[in-house]
């Protein structure tokens, strides 16, 4: 970790931050551009989509949703689209977790993630060939500022994605993107009775749009955690 620490200063010093917003020198996102996100003033079944108190599944909708709650923060749009795009890109180049720190802390409030503070958190895998060719998990490094402020466990290992899925954003038809992640992921059979005990599982994903793939990944930990919750956290929801 420490020489990517080191390595990140050089970055930081031969390319200084500019705002994806403004263009502003110092920040990637500077207190201007923070004060125009626009943050989710509600929350969303996860089945049905319309609004639902802390975003948990509605009256009758138990059992339309492998997602018991689903919580995003800000709308996919304008600044935060930008954060993305430049984090999905550029990781090493732009450290951004500060940004994604200062969004999660202007916005999630105790009550949205109230029992996650024992939750394993868990980020929506990449394919093998995908993250070598990225080098990075975009939604590793928001699962990890997550657990830095409600608490919890990252685990990157749980949850395997054993095929590459083709990008999910390119398919327009909700069933088509239903089909195209079924059975492209899998719990890592070694680390079931380590976890064995866990209430609450957190999957993490940069952007909400479907909920396809987030629904796929609820299912399979379900299957093997029948008793615990799983819940959803993004970002941004598109
Ligand atoms: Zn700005
Ligand atoms: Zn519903």
């Amino acid at each position: 970790m420490k020489s990517t620490h080191f390595f990140r200063r050089v970055i930081s010093i031969l390319f200084p931050a500019r705002c994806v917003g403004c263009g502003g020198w110092g920040r990637y996102l500077c207190d201007d551009c923070l004060f125009k996100v626009g943050f989710l003033e509600k929350q969303y079944c996860p089945a049905c989509k319309k609004s639902a108190i802390l975003g948990f599944a509605s009256h009758g909708c138990g059992k339309r949703t492998s997602l018991d709650q689903l919580i995003s923060l800000c709308w996919y749009r304008g600044v935060v689209r930008s954060l993305v795009m430049n984090y999905k890109f550029a990781p090493y180049v732009k450290n951004l977790e500060s940004e994604i720190e200062r969004l999660m802390l202007q916005s999630l409030s105790p009550e949205d993630v109230f029992d996650w503070s024992t939750g394993i958190v868990i980020p929506v895998p990449l394919h093998k060939s995908k993250l070598k060719q990225r080098g990075f998990n975009q939604s590793e490094a928001i699962a990890h500022v997550l657990a830095k402020i409600v608490g919890g466990e990252v685990s990157a290992s749980l949850l395997v994605r054993t095929r590459a899925s083709g990008v999910q954003s390119s398919i327009k038809d909700d069933r088509l993107r239903v089909q195209n992640v079924r059975g492209v992921f899998s719990v890592n059979k070694a680390l079931i009775a380590r976890y064995s005990s866990a209430k609450v599982f957190v999957l993490v994903d940069d952007v909400y749009t479907s909920g396809s793939t987030l629904q796929e990944c609820a299912r399979v930990i379900k299957r093997s955690f029948p008793q615990s919750s799983v819940v959803g956290f993004t970002l941004a929801r598109g």
